[in-house]
């Protein structure tokens, strides 16, 4: 029985990690400040006497008397009206975050996976991006304090990878939906799903031609926990061998399959037939970039990697869920 350390685990990809954690019999600490994780979310754990849930800001150290094996860093708002309405506490939470982490797994001589992202590439200039792509980002812009952070981020993991042999796994995660999103996100999925339940516009930003690849948080949890389970030398070399990437491990994991956020909106409406909504055009977000699609021959080669569930049937479980959240809970 491992114990597992999760830090944002009250989020959405926390949520749902944490609960195959414990089916899978390990013992799992909950780190959270609430920022934007719901307690509603691990309501659901909370007696089991393998799960411990502490609030803690993970911008300040972080002490736990008791061994830790694993740590999985996901604390960091990740939806851009989230991260851009603190723009400092971003910032600092994958700044002064991922240096309270390593130091906490320096100490605990624990393994760690640390949740980075896609927006790392910036608007990019190479399509699909390759983990070597090094990115085309504005510093100075309104997304800066999440893409920058994150990148500064992987920094840190590199650094303490190389200078103290840390056991760092660096994952760069491409849009992911599902269940256990907040309803107050912001981020496409959710906002489309909940504006169809509503009868409200699907409110598209820009003419829509811009395109993301969506990934059902079932695919990523199963390869977060892939990637985890693989030793360090066997992964590492493997890295270096079939791919000549001799620093510290980084795999990108999203779902290759591509559309125009447009075609997102059609989909949803076609999956909620009794909705009334139509769709409205709204400003496009400054930055915002322009398409996105992973390549994903390194996971697939080194991990025996790749998403299985198609959009529509990932939008069919999302939709569900958040049916059940509304009209049974009346949230
Ligand atoms: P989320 O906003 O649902 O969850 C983030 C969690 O971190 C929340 O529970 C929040 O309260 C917590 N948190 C934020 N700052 C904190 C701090 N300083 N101390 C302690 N807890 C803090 O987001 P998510 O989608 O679950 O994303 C989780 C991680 O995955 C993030 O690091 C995000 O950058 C990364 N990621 C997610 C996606 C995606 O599509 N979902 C894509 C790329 C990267
Ligand atoms: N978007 C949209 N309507 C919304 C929310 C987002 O058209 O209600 C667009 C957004 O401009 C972007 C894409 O959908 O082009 C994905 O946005 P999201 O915030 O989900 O993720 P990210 O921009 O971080 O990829």
């Amino acid at each position: 029985m491992k114990t597992i350390l999760v830090t944002g685990g009250a989020g959405f990809i926390g949520t749902n990690l944490i609960k195959r954690l414990l089916e899978d019999n390990n013992k799992v600490i909950c780190i959270d400040n609430n920022y934007t994780g719901r307690f509603e979310n691990i309501k659901q754990f909370l007696n089991n006497p393998n799960f411990k849930f502490i609030k803690h800001d993970i911008t300040k150290p972080i002490k736990i008397e008791k061994e830790i094996d694993e740590i999985y860093n996901l604390a960091c708002p990740a939806s851009p009206p989230h991260y851009q309405k603190s723009p400092i506490f971003t910032l600092n939470t994958s700044i002064f975050g991922i240096i309270n982490i390593l130091e906490l797994a320096k100490k605990h001589n624990a393994k760690v996976l640390h949740a980075s992202t896609s927006e790392v590439y910036g608007n990019p200039l190479e399509h699909p991006q390759k983990e070597s792509y090094w990115g085309n980002v504005n510093p100075i812009g309104p997304r800066a304090c999440y893409d920058e952070g994150k990148r500064v981020a992987e920094t840190y993991c590199y650094e303490y990878w190389k200078s103290f042999g840390l056991d760092i796994r660096i994952v760069r995660i491409f849009n992911t939906y599902g269940p256990y999103v907040d309803p107050n996100d912001g981020r496409v999925v959710s906002n489309f799903i909940i504006q169809a339940l509503k009868n409200e516009p699907l409110t598209v930003y820009g003419d829509g031609k811009q395109t993301r690849s969506f990934q059902y948080i079932d695919d990523l949890v199963e390869g977060m926990l892939k990637y985890m389970e693989v030793d360090k030398n066997k992964l590492e070399n493997k890295l270096k061998d079939k791919f000549n990437w001799d620093t510290v491990p980084v795999l990108n994991m999203g779902n290759p399959e591509e559309f125009t956020i447009l075609e997102l909106a059609y989909k949803v409406l076609e999956l909620i037939p009794e909705s009334e909504s139509d769709i409205v055009f709204k400003p496009l977000p400054k930055d915002d970039p322009v398409r996105r699609r992973p390549d994903i021959t390194m996971a697939k080669e080194v991990l025996g990697w790749e998403p299985k569930v198609k959009l529509e049937e990932g939008l069919k479980k999302t939709i569900e869920y958040f049916r059940e959240l509304f009209i049974r809970k009346g949230v």
